[in-house]
């Protein structure tokens, strides 16, 4: 089978999508998704057309097809919010030019969280964000990412998520991105994953499902934590996500690491280093390895 597997990866201001792409080879792997620039905040920088060319021709060298590349919008735009709503919109719609601009033609975005207490409510307000954003002319879907139910957030069951889609003018340009810690912390039992595909066949439809994040989660099903461990160290476990990876109907479909980096303290100093060859080696490998966060630690001195 064809495995399309990839690990989020770093925008910087100066190497653009090019150190992107290098940083995607560096671990071997044949898809990415990256924020184009910090999560947290929305400043971002102009892109450099010589840059996305250079990264255009490494990727062509090396495989890497531009519908496996996936851009992330930032954590903090909230369209179920009625206040900062205009600023949300507007952010989006530049972010999507961006993304344009790249070539990139899925941004995965968190639908939002009822921040203002009422769910419909917020629900409505997303749908009118997105259909502000995808009634302007491009080729980028949004893929609305299947969410752990932390605190208020909109999307933790397929049933929302088709809710949204439903409102949407221009299903042509809307998706969804499957995550697999959010699902298993909203509650969807993953150890018996055909179910689950065939739940959100029946109420989505499997043509919308565009992405897949690849995550173990530090906590049970049911937990609405959201927080992600690395593949097999976690309550998800190895098999199940081998399962889930290797899953015919999913082959066509990115399938993207969100794993956390592992800690290493050198001279008091602690340093982070990124899970991601070691993972997809063992991904690969369909073989789970025992020793992983040594050898990640041995790796990178
Ligand atoms: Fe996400
Ligand atoms: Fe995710
Ligand atoms: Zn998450």
């Amino acid at each position: 089978m064809n495995l399309i597997i990839g690990s989020h990866v770093s925008y910087k201001k100066d190497t653009q999508l090019l150190g992107s792409v290098k940083e995607a080879l560096s671990y071997k792997a044949n898809a990415f998704m990256f924020y184009t620039g910090a999560p947290q905040n929305t400043n971002r920088y102009e892109i450099n057309d010589a840059l996305t060319m250079e990264a255009y021709q490494l990727m062509k060298e090396n495989n890497i097809d531009l519908n496996n590349v996936i851009v992330h919008a930032p954590y903090i735009v909230n369209l179920a919010n009625s206040k900062n709503f205009d600023f949300s919109v507007d952010f989006l719609i530049q972010e999507r030019e961006r993304c344009e601009l790249l070539g990139i033609r899925k941004m995965v975005l968190h639908p939002g969280s009822a921040t203002e207490g009422n769910r419909s409510i917020a629900i409505n307000n997303i749908i009118k964000g997105l259909n502000l954003i995808l009634d302007i002319e491009g080729d980028t879907i949004i893929c609305l990412e299947t969410m752990a139910g932390k605190g208020n957030e909109i999307g933790k069951t397929f049933e929302e998520l088709k809710q949204i889609i439903d409102g949407v003018n221009n299903k042509d340009k809307i998706g969804v991105c499957l995550d697999t810690c959010h699902i298993s912390d909203a509650g969807y039992d993953i150890s018996d994953f055909d179910k689950v595909l065939e739940e959100f066949d029946k109420t989505i439809g499997l043509n919308y499902l565009m992405c897949i994040h690849v995550n173990d989660s530090k906590n049970p099903i049911s937990s609405h934590k959201d927080r992600h461990e690395n593949i097999g160290y976690g309550y998800l476990g190895f098999d199940n996500l081998i399962n889930i990876i290797y899953n015919k109907k999913l082959e066509s479909i990115p399938k993207i690491l969100e794993t956390p980096y592992i800690t290493k303290t050198d001279d008091d100093k602690v340093r982070e280093y990124p899970p991601y060859l070691f993972e997809i080696d063992m991904i690969r490998n369909k073989k789970l390895n025992k020793n992983l966060i040594e050898d990640i630690r041995n790796y990178y001195k």
